[in-house]
């Protein structure tokens, strides 16, 4: 008689397994979308073995990153030329500008390099203005180099550079980003009309304030990444992983759009500065050890997932909707000091103390029926 109950026991655990496995089942499957944005990729501006250091974390750890590459920083049209710095006047009438020449083309070093990670899709080639100029024409506190700017010389700026990338890289950018996060109505106009499908900015963006356009994604970045020395940058990721943990932690939002600029990782005189480098592969350790963090593109043209890689420096488990669900629940069960499940835990706890209580009732009542 004694077996009876230890039996009944077992079985009982085995349902709470059971039952809280198909709850955790469904909360694994909410996918987290992370996406990177590196701006300012740019001939004549490119010091290679930073850029390079900064992108082969991306590689090591198998995240994608979306490179905002400035076609021609030293144009002198057509935006900055029909507007020249300060001297706006009425009544002036767009022309193309005087800058055939492709820049992306004319320094070897950028040249061979972007060229031999074009074929990586861990790299979107996205636009990054045209000429990358603070043409000084918005109303705006803020700099930019297209706010203010008629919508002829926006969208021949905009076509310019575009083509310019197609023609060096052979791919032909569908993601904007606006120089200092700032363009207008008449920079998501033309960017639409030359068949981008994302542009994004920063949220003081005007236009990024009109919300979502017909045709194109219009999105902000979540997160800036910035700091003039290792301690000021130190402190932005720690911001981050503040901002971070919010984003997990809020189920209405599933996108984490995080930017930085290559060169914030360059020490004095332009070189690679490991310890800051340090602080971006910490910072992506830190964003991996989420549950159903899915790491992609400013396109969304390829994703990858935690764990999904051979040869990460980390191995952390892939918990995915797809694994057993009995595994599911055993890790939840012991991820007790999960900051992120805590209405899980009460669901556990909830589940099984209902089952012991009716346990302990079933037992009581058995005896008293024997007596
Ligand atoms: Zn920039």
């Amino acid at each position: 008689m004694i077996k009876r109950p230890i039996f009944l026991a077992v079985l009982l655990v085995l349902a709470v397994l059971f039952s809280t496995a198909s709850v955790n089942a469904q909360t694994v499957g909410v996918k987290k979308y992370v996406i990177f944005r590196d701006d300012d990729v740019a001939p004549w501006w490119f010091h290679g073995d930073t850029l390079q250091a900064v992108n082969q974390v991306h590689i090591d750890e198998n995240v994608p990153v979306t490179l905002a590459i400035v076609p021609d920083p030293h144009a002198i049209g057509p935006d900055s030329q029909v507007f020249p710095y300060g001297q706006l006047t009425s009544n002036v009438t767009a022309t193309r500008g005087t800058s055939p020449d492709n820049e992306l083309l004319q320094d070897p070093a950028f040249l061979a390099y972007m060229r031999s990670i074009s074929s990586d899709p861990l790299f979107e080639f996205a636009q990054h203005g045209y000429s990358h100029k603070d043409d000084q024409l918005s109303l705006l506190s803020e700099p930019s180099e297209f706010a203010g700017a008629s919508a002829t010389v926006q969208h021949e700026a905009i076509q310019k550079g575009r083509d310019d990338i197609t023609e060096a890289f052979g791919i032909t950018p569908t993601t904007f980003v606006p120089p200092f996060d700032h363009g207008d109505a008449n920079t998501l106009e033309a960017v639409q009309a030359l068949g981008f499908t994302d542009y994004c900015s920063g949220r003081g963006d005007p236009a990024t304030l009109q919300g979502q356009a017909d045709g194109i994604r219009v999105e902000p970045a979540t997160v800036n990444i910035v700091g003039a020395n290792y301690t000021a940058l130190n402190t932005s990721f720690q911001l981050a992983k503040n901002t971070t943990d919010q984003f997990f932690s809020d189920p209405s939002n599933d996108t984490l759009i995080v930017a930085y600029h290559w060169w914030t990782f360059s020490g004095p005189g332009g070189s690679v500065d490991a310890r800051e480098v340090q602080l971006l592969r910490d910072y992506i350790d830190y964003i991996k050890a989420n549950e159903g963090v899915q790491f992609t593109r400013l396109d969304r043209q390829v994703t990858t997932s935690t764990g999904a890689a051979a040869g990460t420096a980390l191995s952390l488990p892939q918990i995915t909707i797809s694994t057993a669900a009995i595994y599911g629940a055993v890790s939840s069960l012991m991820n007790v000091s999960g900051a992120l499940t805590p209405y899980r835990l009460w669901l556990t706890r909830g589940v099984g103390i209902t089952y012991l209580l009716g346990f302990a009732w079933f037992v009581v009542r058995g005896r008293d029926r024997r007596k």
